[in-house]
């Protein structure tokens, strides 16, 4: 008899509890996107640091020009970089660029559209209004000195980064990436290009598994096949206990003489050995092994078919990761209720099913999936062409035209 059936909350909820956040380090701004804040940054500097113009023009006081039209002498000119160390007074215009200081005394700036220029640049004809402030971008309007320019968990985008850049904020607090093993077990799995020998297969697990980890935002580290080869397999793990903060395996974790994961993590980590109420992944492994540092490092066992590695990494190792490097709720792949534009059948048998479909927004607004070919859990060609899994609870399945909820991996 086997296990009893624990639910997907259920699991990811043993999980999530022994996944904690990576400890803080403090690195250079340039690797920092995609990590998450660690700490909040208030703003040493004003961002503009002075006053400059938005436009190229003329530099003016606005109290010369409220009757509109009026031509006035060009008394110098203020490019941007340099200071603008000539002031203003009333009844005469600084040539100003874009980004440029703005000169004492002037209070507006008008562009050059608004202009004609007159006797080869030392007059000018100014041919509108102009009012206090305008085209002025003042000291600090984006990011004020001493104001908190970020909060702690913050998700370090590129503009968040440019953001930092311009606060001159040059290293900055954060979580980690997640730096994980990812290894493939069995016999029967050649990557060498070399002719597939009886009984051979080539792997497909890890070369996918180490893409998702990157995708998911952690630092994918290779650690091969493995045989099915206790010794082997130990030291391997262990290896990677010492390398990386986690370990994605793939295979051997069911109820087959040579599943030599189940039986090493069993003897050298302490395991949770689930069989899941979803399909595929039904069988899934987790669990702590703790390293040559006496740090515990989370263990992902995934089964070995391709679609049910997918599935499981996908629903229980990707929100752990995800914890680990700081992200907050929701950890999980952003959902809505689709239309399904074909049935999406499925038999009773007390489980959950993640069909893997493709979907778009259609003209109506809503998201229309599709199911894409073969479900088999070894058949992993229709599932790679699949942007969304479908969750289907107990029951008969949708039918066409009818609502279901999907988790949308890409859009
Ligand atoms: P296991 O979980 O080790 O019993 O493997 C289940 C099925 O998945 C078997 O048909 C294996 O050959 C296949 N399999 C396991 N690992 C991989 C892999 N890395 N690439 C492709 N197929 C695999
Ligand atoms: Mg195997």
């Amino acid at each position: 008899m086997g296990a009893p059936l624990v639910s997907l909350t259920d699991a990811r909820g043993v999980v999530l509890s022994h996944c904690p956040v990576l400890p803080v380090v403090r690195i250079d701004l340039a690797d920092a996107i995609g990590c998450v804040l660690a700490e909040q940054v208030i703003a040493p500097e004003d961002v503009p640091p002075f006053a400059n113009s938005a436009v190229d023009g003329y530099a003016v006081v606005s109290a010369d020009l409220i009757s509109g039209e009026c031509e006035l002498p060009v008394i110098g000119e203020v490019a941007a970089g340099a200071p603008a160390d000539l002031p203003l007074h009333p009844g005469a215009a600084i040539r100003i660029m874009t980004g440029a200081p703005l000169p004492a005394g002037a209070d507006a700036v008008v562009m050059v559209e608004n202009t004609v220029r007159l006797d080869d640049g030392r007059r000018v004809r100014i041919t509108a209004a102009a009012s206090p402030g305008q085209a002025i971008r003042s000291a600090g309007d984006d990011i004020a000195a001493g104001t908190v320019a970020f909060g702690a968990a913050t998700f370090i985008r590129p503009a968040v980064a440019g953001v930092l850049a311009s606060v001159n904020a040059r290293s900055v607090a954060v979580i980690p990436r997640c730096r994980v093993a990812v290894l493939s077990t069995g016999d029967e799995l050649i990557d060498d290009g070399s002719p597939l020998a009886p009984g051979q297969i080539r792997e497909s697990n890890k070369t996918m598994l180490l893409g998702m980890v990157g995708e998911s935002g952690a630092v994918a580290v290779d650690f091969g096949i493995v045989r099915d080869n206790e010794a082997a397999l130990e030291s391997t793990l262990r290896r990677a206990a010492d390398a990386c903060d986690a370990i994605v395996t793939s295979g051997g974790v069911s109820m087959g003489d040579y599943d030599v994961v189940k039986s090493v993590l069993s003897r050298i980590a302490v395991m949770h050995w689930m069989q899941i109420a979803i399909k595929p992944a039904k069988p899934f492994a987790f669990g702590l092994l703790t390293n040559s540092l006496g740090r515990q490092i989370p263990v992902f066992g995934l089964p070995g078919n391709p679609v049910s590695s997918l599935v499981s990494f996908e629903l229980l190792a990707r929100p752990a990761l995800r914890q680990m490097m700081g992200h907050s709720a929701p950890l999980l792949r952003p959902s809505l209720r689709a239309v399904a534009d074909t049935p999406l059948r499925r038999s009773k048998d007390g489980k959950v099913h993640y069909q893997r479909v493709h979907g778009a927004f259609g003209d109506d607004g809503r998201y229309h999936v599709s199911a894409r070919g073969p479900q088999g859990s070894h058949q992993l060609g229709a599932t790679a062409l699949a942007n969304a899994l479908a969750e289907l609870p107990d029951g008969d399945g949708v039918d066409a035209g009818g609502d279901v909820t999907v988790y949308l991996l890409s859009f």
